[in-house]
């Protein structure tokens, strides 16, 4: 059975006192569910008080991003060891809005996949089309560039300690879903991607789906066989939508 994996992506919200209101909040509440692993991706700024609050909890602790880089002169940015001292798991990469406002490519984030397995933290590798290469039919060439992309050169090991998200650009933050059966056949279509490269790994690497998922949709986009969690945005900072969520699966 496939690693069910319900994660929250917080983006740019979350004061201090935001962070601990809504740990505590899904800590109190229902966001446990044995058949999924609950992640958090807090900005960077609150990592250090999520990892505290979540320490001996079930939920693990996630970033939105890191630097392809080990350390250095890059203002701004994050190293993987310095989130692996915070308790940080997951890091997203990729994510249609680093590629969009940030020109994140392929090629960087296929970096930043080396770089996070060389320490140890897990990737969930976002990739997803616009409406744009929808609209054209373009959904399956676009996803199989990015997948190839952002997995060249890692080897299996590699790819089955990595996570992909299926994020349809034009379904993040815009209240419209890919229908269940329309991801589940991007879904199939990434699996059997990944399959080429190590068909053992392909059966065992969750893919998850994100775009606008909310309670209501939960259920069937997670009830598809190849829909192994989500990548949960706006539904996330509410505690009580992201345990409904969890426990849809
Ligand atoms: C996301 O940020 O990855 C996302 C899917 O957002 P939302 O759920 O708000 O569409």
């Amino acid at each position: 059975m496939r690693q069910k994996i319900i994660a929250g992506n917080w983006k740019m919200n979350g004061t201090i006192a935001e962070t601990e209101r809504l740990i505590k909040d899904l800590l109190e509440g229902s966001s446990k569910n044995e058949k999924a692993t609950v992640v958090i991706c807090p900005p960077f700024t609150s990592l250090y008080v999520a990892g505290k609050l979540l320490q001996g909890s079930q939920i693990a602790l996630g970033a939105q991003d890191m630097s392809e880089y080990q350390r250095g002169a890059y203002t701004g940015e994050v190293a993987a060891d310095m989130l692996l001292t915070l308790g940080v798991q997951y890091v997203i990469l990729g994510h249609s809005e680093r590629r969009r406002y940030h020109a994140e490519n392929d090629r960087l984030v296929n970096a930043k996949a080396m770089t996070a397995h060389a320490a140890g933290l897990i990737p969930i590798i976002c990739v997803g089309e616009t409406l744009q290469h929808s609209e054209k039919g373009q959904t399956e060439q676009v996803v199989s560039q990015q997948v190839d992309g952002a997995l060249v050169g890692l080897s299996s090991d590699l790819i089955a300690k990595t996570v992909i998200a299926y994020e349809p650009v034009w379904a993040i933050g815009t209240g419209k879903t890919a229908t269940p059966e329309m991801a589940q056949t991007v879904h199939r279509f990434i699996r059997e991607k990944v399959a080429t490269v190590d068909k053992e790994v392909a059966q065992t690497l969750p893919i998850l789906y994100g775009g606008s998922v909310k309670p209501d949709n939960a259920v069937g986009l997670l009830s598809q066989p190849d829909i192994d969690g989500a990548l949960v945005g706006g539904a996330s900072l509410k505690a009580a939508e992201f345990s409904q969520i969890i426990n849809a699966v």
